[in-house]
């Protein structure tokens, strides 16, 4: 840990991350404070539905510990909103880390309160922190304060001095500092970036997680074969516009998909009955149309849909025009039109983005359209494509469908993955480059 001045950030290219990754680093001795992305699913007995986050940070913990170093993991889960909330608890996910690590993983109740826990650690072990978020300052927003409230800045001036502290707190349980949390990367956290700056430059280190998601936004950005193909899905167009807006300058053929299909069908003049539409987006929806037409984009949106008369698996179900849904029916899924149009696309496709599901895949009925994209995709990568699956939902897909390991990188970032291709600069990067 060292005491002295803030880091400034010179250069704003968070993809050049020659020399400051794990690989030749000696963790002999050392204790290393590792942030990762463990913010897992449960379900609601508290058991990991998919450890692929934990299975994510593997390599990184297991270089540290077979170097000889002690391992100090940290991570959020959930959004306890800064209180201590056993909902939201890593100590339910201790016995998967252990088993994963293959090591004994001793237990920090009390992220802030770990001094003595840390000290002790021996080259080897292993002490996982309790969630960050239990405490306010992790993210550094003021709590139960108004935005429009007069005393709001004073607060946020005051949080973002706690939420030091804290940073420093925790970057004095070890030696060296390695960021390997993808998923967070894009927010300015304690531990994500703050922490960084009580460690010397030689001291604060990317993990190997990290170092292959961002080649692999390197290699949509900057090596694209064509015809490069991006599949958006999800539910609402509002919260994938920047990257929607950036990638049209990027790709030839955009699939919009999902739930903001039934934006696009009510601004073009749909009966959309209940499906999910955005109404204060249907001009977007309109502008978007436009900007692809003027750059030559072949847009590509659903035609037909699986329609359901209830938000359930059991929903009875019909086929219909997305421009036609009868009152009091939404549509939940891509119909069998809109998948052949959707596969047929993806499979000539030599690059391939996908984030977003193209139903309520979360359903089994309603899966279909969904597995027609990644069987598409794995078509198209077993033809030499390269493709990148990313955000939480779009990844559950593949796992469901079971077909991970067949697509050519499954991203752990969902906004993280689309903050760098939309080419910002994501903080947990620049933190380390210093
Ligand atoms: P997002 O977080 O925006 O990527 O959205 C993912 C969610 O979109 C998943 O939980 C899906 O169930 C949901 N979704 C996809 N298609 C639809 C749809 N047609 N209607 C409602 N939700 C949908």
């Amino acid at each position: 840990m060292k005491n002295n001045s803030p880091i400034t950030i010179k250069n704003s290219n968070p993809l050049n991350i020659k020399k400051m990754t794990i690989d030749d680093f000696n963790f002999a001795g050392k204790k290393a404070i590792v942030r990762v992305d463990f913010n897992v699913p449960l379900d609601e007995n508290g058991h990991v539905t998919d450890d692929t986050r934990i299975r994510g940070a593997l390599p990184t913990l297991k270089k540290i510990l077979a170097d000889g170093g002690s391992l100090i993991i940290m991570s959020h889960m959930g959004k306890p909103k800064g209180k201590v909330n056993p909902k939201f608890s890593l100590s339910q996910i201790k016995d998967d880390v252990a088993k994963a690590l293959g090591a004994d993983v001793k237990f920090a109740p009390d992220c802030a309160n770990a001094a003595e826990a840390a000290a002790s650690l021996k080259p080897g072990e292993v002490l996982l922190l309790e969630n960050l978020r239990f405490y306010p300052e992790e993210e550094g927003k003021p709590v139960g304060i108004d935005k429009e409230d007069p005393a709001y800045e004073a607060a946020k001036k005051e949080m973002k001095e706690r939420q030091k502290e804290f940073a420093k707190t925790l970057a004095s349980y070890a030696d060296v500092y390695v960021n390997d949390a993808f998923g967070t990367a894009h927010r300015k956290h304690a531990s994500t970036a703050v922490i960084a700056d009580y460690f010397d430059k030689q001291d604060k280190m990317l993990g190997y997680l990290m170092e292959k998601e961002v080649k692999a936004v390197d290699n949509i950005l900057s090596d694209i074969k064509r015809p490069f193909t991006a599949i958006m899905g999800g539910s609402k167009v509002s919260t994938k516009i920047g990257i929607i807006e950036n990638l049209m300058d990027k790709v030839d053929n955009l699939i919009l998909c999902g739930g903001m299909t039934y934006t696009f069908a009510k601004a073009m003049g749909g009966n959309v009955g209940l499906s999910l539409c955005e109404l204060d987006k249907l001009d977007l929806a309109l502008d978007i149309m436009k900007k692809a037409k003027d750059k030559g984009v072949n847009l590509v949106l659903g035609t037909d849909c699986v329609a359901a008369d209830k938000f359930a698996n059991d929903a009875n179900t019909q086929i219909c025009s997305v421009m036609n849904i009868p009152d009091g029916w939404e549509g939940m899924d891509a119909g069998p039109e809109t998948r052949k149009a959707f596969a047929n696309v993806i499979k000539d496709a030599k690059t391939i983005l996908w984030n977003g599901p193209a139903g309520v895949f979360e359903f089994d009925n309603f899966t279909a359209g969904s597995r027609a994209i990644a069987d598409a995709i794995v078509e198209a990568t077993n033809n030499g494509a390269f493709s990148l699956v990313g955000g939480g939902d779009s990844v559950a897909c593949v796992n469901k469908f079971g077909l991970a390991d067949q697509v050519s990188y499954v991203s752990t970032g969902g906004g993280a993955l689309l903050e760098a291709i939309e080419g910002k600069i994501l903080p947990g990067i620049a933190a380390i480059k210093g």
